[in-house]
């Protein structure tokens, strides 16, 4: 990530503000009023594995689904509500809004980001891009509307490898944005020409390698999962670097007991329910040296809360909304996305 990138994500987490811990009555109250509301704004919510347990709780119960990123976008575009509200970041909401134009999404907040989206500015992105016109743009969900509608592709984390592998296989170079260290492990996987932009998140860049190998030392029969926008040093430690629908059918194929697993801890709602006997444990963040922020929880998906939520289902308000013509842009490679998603899993 550039200086100025580092320090406009640095500015967002000073202001965000703790969260007040609600009781037991108060958030029964928010359920019951969530779903009221959903039901007669005709809305479905869709939450990010990363959000807390109560969104992930409340989403699944009202008929909604948790999921990454690319199934939330397939959900509220095949759902029949005309209403999406999408508990994650803004990117996610964009890319709702871009893949059904005629429904209104609804967001909690939409002061959520993400390190990678704001590391890697339009403008800039763009002008990289004109510098390389023989090179194919890859660039990851994570990212706005603008940076999207300036690309070949679009990728999640879960079909990643694969696109680069078609794209290689057809003998074109590429370029990659944002993710500097989901690019490198691409890059070493497929042996794809890929020139990278310098991008982070920085929940994932907080894990440590040598903190990772004391802990397994602790718990010498654990699986360790690992999600590919971590360092290169930890994703070598893994015994499965994925997505984290990947990860989560990890746990639930592989035959250990107990995981270790170096990706935001919204996660283990997901993983405890798939496996119900077996511990999860977070992978360390504090490091030699670490200079830790995030310490594996994403601090704007914790901003979906359930106050947030009730508030914009009565106001209506916080409505995502994506200029014309970069959705009529944007979603050419999201398409491409889903068009191969459907061919690759068929
Ligand atoms: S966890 Fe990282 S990649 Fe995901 S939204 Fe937060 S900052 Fe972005």
């Amino acid at each position: 990530m550039n200086a100025s990138a580092g320090d406009i994500v640095k500015d967002h987490l000073n202001q965000l503000h703790s969260q007040d811990e609600l009781s037991e009555i108060d958030k029964e109250a928010y359920f019951e009023e969530i779903k009221i509301l959903l039901n007669q704004e005709d809305a479905v919510l869709v939450a990010h594995y990363y959000t807390s347990p109560e969104i992930q709780m409340l989403a699944e119960e009202s008929g909604g689904c948790v999921s990454d990123s690319l199934e939330m976008a397939r959900f509220g575009r095949e759902h029949t509500a005309s209403t999406v509200v999408v508990a994650g970041v803004k990117f996610m909401g964009e890319t709702a809004k871009i893949l059904t134009p005629g429904k209104r999404v609804l967001m909690p907040t939409l002061e959520a980001t993400c390190s990678l989206d704001i590391g890697c500015p339009a403008d800039e992105f763009s002008a990289f891009c004109d510098e390389h016109p023989d090179r194919t743009v890859v660039v990851y969900a994570n990212t706005s509307a603008a940076v999207k509608a300036r690309s070949d592709w679009v990728v999640t984390s879960s079909i990643a490898l694969d696109v680069v592998e078609y794209i290689g296989s057809k003998d074109q170079k590429i370029i990659w944005g944002p993710d500097k260290h989901l690019g490198r492990y691409i890059q070493k996987e497929t042996g794809a020409d890929m020139l990278l932009w310098d991008a982070s998140c920085i929940v994932h860049e907080e894990f440590k390698a040598q903190a990772l190998l004391d802990m397994k030392k602790v718990y010498p029969d654990a699986g360790i999962l690992v999600h590919p926008e971590s360092p290169l040093s930890v994703i070598d430690i893994a015994d499965v670097v994925g997505s984290t629908s990947q990860i989560i059918q990890a746990a639930q194929s592989m035959s250990n007991d107990t995981f270790i697993v170096a990706t935001d801890r919204g996660i283990f709602y997901k993983m405890q329910q798939a496996c119900p006997d077996k511990s999860f444990v977070e992978a360390p963040t504090a490091g030699n040296g670490a200079s830790c922020r995030s310490c594996a929880q994403c601090p704007w998906m914790g901003m979906n809360e359930l106050k947030s939520l009730a508030d914009v289902l009565r106001a209506k308000d916080n409505e995502v909304l994506v200029d014309f013509e970069v959705g009529r842009q944007a979603v050419i490679p999201l398409q491409r996305m889903l068009d191969f998603n459907k061919l690759s899993v068929s």
